[in-house]
């Protein structure tokens, strides 16, 4: 299996375009600190799996050889939630004739208007998601309804070797645990460094746990006790984290921690 970073940044992006937040100015100032949304291509012996349709998506797939290699073939998207982050680029992609999208049934219930604007152009035919382990029931802010599934994390095996991905969670769960321990690769939520940072930097009145992303500090060590390879996406511009100079990388870096870059390539 072999997985390419597409892009690493929280729904906004790095820098977000109505933001001058430190981590913005500095992408700005700095192109190649920018981020674009976070999602993965995922190759394995059967298909190439897009992780997320965000509002970059196109130009993520330009810079995906896999996929410019077969422009021909029907995009199979795989998605962890319904949020708009990760779900926008799915009308981006109208000219393919008809997509593939994985996902669990809240998601696709949500979804129902973004499949009504696309049936004219490009019909959504709706997969089961292979492996996906419940990590919040947070529903986006436009969706009502019960339910769970809301966010998974997402498991892929081939040829021996497994990843899990999940940019976002809101809770370490024993099911979470179980797919981690036996995973080669782990890609997980670094949305915010420390629990008080939405409310710190004024972007939340809530902490960063109650809005469904546990914090980097919570699950740091966790992560250095797996025999996983583990890396951090979906960095909100909040986040230390997006500055290269920030003593953040070092605490990381001593626990044998990544933080996962667009446009890097691994292989599993
Ligand atoms: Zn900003």
């Amino acid at each position: 299996m072999r997985l390419q970073v597409l892009g690493t940044a929280a729904g906004g992006g790095v820098p977000q375009w109505n933001c001058a937040c430190p981590g913005c100015a500095g992408a700005r100032a700095h192109p190649a600190r920018a981020r674009r949304h976070a999602s993965i291509a995922v190759q394995t012996a059967e298909r190439v799996v897009v992780v997320n349709a965000t509002p970059d998506i196109a130009a993520q797939l330009e810079d995906c050889p896999w996929i410019a290699a077969d422009r021909a073939a029907v995009p199979y998207v795989a998605l962890t939630d319904a949020e708009l982050d990760h779900t926008l680029g799915l009308l981006r992609l109208r000219e393919a004739g008809e997509l593939h999208v994985a996902a669990t049934s809240a998601v696709r219930r949500a979804l129902r208007p973004v499949e009504e604007i696309l049936r004219p152009y490009a019909p959504i035919r709706w997969r089961p998601l292979p492996e996906a382990v419940t990590v919040s029931d947070k529903r986006p802010r436009y969706a009502d309804g019960p339910g769970r599934g809301w966010v998974s994390a997402l498991r892929f095996t081939d040829g021996g070797r497994t990843l899990v991905y999940a940019p976002a969670m809101g809770a370490w769960t024993p099911e979470l645990e179980a797919a981690c321990e036996s995973a080669d690769c782990v890609i997980l939520d670094g949305t915010f460094w420390d629990d008080e940072e939405p409310r710190r930097t004024g972007i939340s009145e809530k902490t960063a746990t109650q809005m469904g992303h546990l914090p980097v500090e919570a699950t740091m060590r966790r992560l250095a006790g797996l025999r996983a390879r583990c890396l951090y996406t979906h960095l909100n511009n909040t986040n230390p984290l997006v500055d290269p100079g920030s003593g953040r990388h070092k605490v990381l870096e001593e626990l044998g921690l990544e933080v996962a870059a667009d446009g890097m390539v691994i292989d599993l």
